[in-house]
């Protein structure tokens, strides 16, 4: 057994983002939790109306200011 354990971050139920299609905010679909570049959280899913991939930055709630 070599397999990579990938254990995926637990994904909220519903997230919100922007559809840059739609032009409107949406409840993604698909929801999955990645990181950026920054080794920051994002949640990362589909537009449930066209489909379109859609990113949205899990801000901490550790933040200062
Ligand atoms: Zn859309």
């Amino acid at each position: 057994m070599a397999l990579p354990e990938t254990t995926p971050t637990q994904a909220p139920a519903e997230v919100e983002g922007y559809c840059v299609k739609c032009k409107a905010t949406r409840k993604m679909t698909e929801v999955q939790i990645v990181s950026t570049k920054n080794g920051k959280p994002a949640a990362k899913g589909k537009c449930p109306v066209c489909g379109t991939t859609m990113m949205k930055f899990l801000s901490s709630k550790t933040t200062t200011g």
